[in-house]
């Protein structure tokens, strides 16, 4: 395979070249402004911050298309941006790109109640979409904690708290319309549940970071609004016992709606952040059941059992709409918890998921380590599904991040060598590279290589993201 990597001297003449038409044909759409070009810098959480060397902001397929077929042919790097909430590095552009900004495209562009499904464009998000869905009876399940955008979850294949009963975009992505590297618009996968005609581009393009295609429409699945819903939390004196409770009801297979988990640290900090002053800082197991009323008496019934018997302390419910809002809403902003315990900290998320029958094993040798670092770390995660975030927190210098690294490490070789993957739903970024072909074998990684080369052969789509030594651009 040929490594494309662009000449070096005159990227910033080709980059020139590109912002001057570009410029003329986008108008103010087109900035340079530093606070613009900052916050297009880098996403949440992670690693390295640079400067773009202009924003577009794309309002149609078409535009980006545009952006595309000019910076194909001058050879300048384009970095999609929905929301920026991505942790791994994702967005942070190379030397001298294009970031091209989809968060004005949040057409709803059609709803089928009738199939469940909808097509909106990919800067919408899904809360806003949600909204606009509230007087149909139906709903889009997926839900990571940032306002991410639909086109941004799609490409780092997202999920969230949902994810156990639903699953995660991967299944919820009937079809995709995306610009290629070259500026050719093509369309994906369709309206219905299942074909089985030709190569999966759909699942192809879910999950590839920006660095394939930019996806401008996506076409959704949706669900009923539940009948009823209940949430629950229950606390743990002991976090093994916790996690042994969210594994037993997974392998009993209660059609649970979320099923989420907060370690005694991870309680203290939301505690405070989130005013749960109801709640003690002990491990936290968060439920909720969804369904006709009698599978929901019958869900919580199972998992009421299966609580106690492994040293559940009561469950407390939260019946109305604003109370499990509010329980939630503290849920998502675990992460801001976290950091507020220490605002000058740098907080690293690991994002490991193994086999369920693994989770507890896992937890008890992270908790090890955990103490062997001298760090200090808070564990939650969406472990219906085996997957967790350890948040580690460390003084914000490079010693610091070394040792957070290192934990890290430790972290996802134990995962590894599981079965597991080295992140469930972050994606790999700049941050998850190393792990990739441990993860993968040289074999998968090689044919991962291949399609890169093949969709985008001058490599101007995000490069340096997702695939370790690959083509690396040197602009
Ligand atoms: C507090 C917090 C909680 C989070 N919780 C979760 C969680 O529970 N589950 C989860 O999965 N994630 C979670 N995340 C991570 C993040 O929200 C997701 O990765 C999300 O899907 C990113 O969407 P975005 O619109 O912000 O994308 P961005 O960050 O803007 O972009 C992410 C990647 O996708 C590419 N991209 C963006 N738009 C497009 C497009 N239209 N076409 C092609 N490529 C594109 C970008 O180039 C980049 O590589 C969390 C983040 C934070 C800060």
């Amino acid at each position: 395979m040929t490594n494309t990597s662009f000449p070096h001297a005159d990227a910033p003449k080709r980059a020139e070249a590109v912002l001057a038409q570009l410029k003329a044909q986008f108008g103010e759409r087109v900035s340079c402004n530093e606070s613009v070009c900052e916050a297009h810098s880098h996403g949440e959480a992670l690693q390295v911050s640079r400067m773009p060397a202009a924003v577009v902001f794309a309002e149609s397929t078409a535009d980006v298309s545009d952006v595309l077929k000019l910076c194909h042919h001058h050879q300048v790097p384009v970095v999609a941006f929905g929301a920026g909430t991505s942790v791994e590095g994702h967005v942070t552009p190379p030397e001298h790109a294009i970031s091209l900004d989809l968060s004005r495209m949040t057409e709803v562009l059609e709803v089928n109640p009738a199939d469940l499904d909808c097509r909106v464009q990919a800067g919408l998000t899904r809360q806003v979409l949600n909204v606009q869905l509230r007087d149909t009876g139906l709903f889009f399940p997926v839900d990571p904690g940032g306002e991410a955008t639909l086109g941004g979850m799609c490409a780092t294949r997202a999920s969230g708290t949902a994810a156990v009963r639903y699953g995660t975009m991967k299944e919820n992505v009937l079809g995709l319309t995306v610009v290629l590297a070259n500026g050719e618009v093509i369309r994906t996968g369709g309206r219905v549940r299942k074909s089985s005609t030709g190569y999966d581009l759909t699942s192809l393009f879910v999950g590839s970071e920006g660095t394939l295609g930019i996806i401008t429409e996506v076409q959704l699945r949706l669900h009923g609004i539940p009948e009823q819903l209940s949430a629950a939390i229950c606390q743990f004196e002991n976090l093994h016992d916790a996690v042994s409770t969210a594994i037993e009801i997974i392998q009993m297979g209660v059609p649970i709606a979320r099923v989420e988990l907060m370690d005694e640290v991870q309680m203290a900090a939301s505690i405070s952040y989130s005013g749960l002053t109801d709640l003690q800082p002990l491990t936290t197991l968060f439920f909720e059941f969804a369904g006709a009323p009698e599978s929901v008496r019958e869900q919580v019934s199972v998992t009421e059992d299966i609580a106690r018997e492994n040293n559940g302390l009561r469950f407390m419910w939260a019946d109305t709409a604003d109370e499990r809002a509010r329980l939630w809403k503290a849920r998502h902003n675990a992460f801001w918890a976290a950091k507020a315990i220490d605002p000058s900290a740098r907080v690293i998320s690991t994002d490991c998921i193994v086999p369920i029958s693994r989770l507890a094993d896992l937890i008890d040798g992270v908790r090890q380590d955990i103490a062997a670092s001298g760090l200090q770390a808070a564990i939650l995660g969406h472990v219906g599904d085996g997957n967790f975030h350890t948040l580690i927190m460390t003084e914000d210098s490079d010693a610091g991040h070394a040792r957070a690294l290192d934990l890290d490490r430790k972290i996802v070789a134990r995962a590894l060598a599981m079965g597991g993957s080295c992140s469930g739903e972050h994606g790999v970024g700049l941050g998850k590279l190393e792990f990739l072909e441990t993860e993968h074998g040289a074999g998968a990684l090689s044919v991962m290589r291949a399609l890169k080369a093949t969709l985008d052969p001058l490599n101007i789509l995000n490069p340096g993201k997702l695939l370790p030594e690959g083509p690396v651009f040197k602009g």
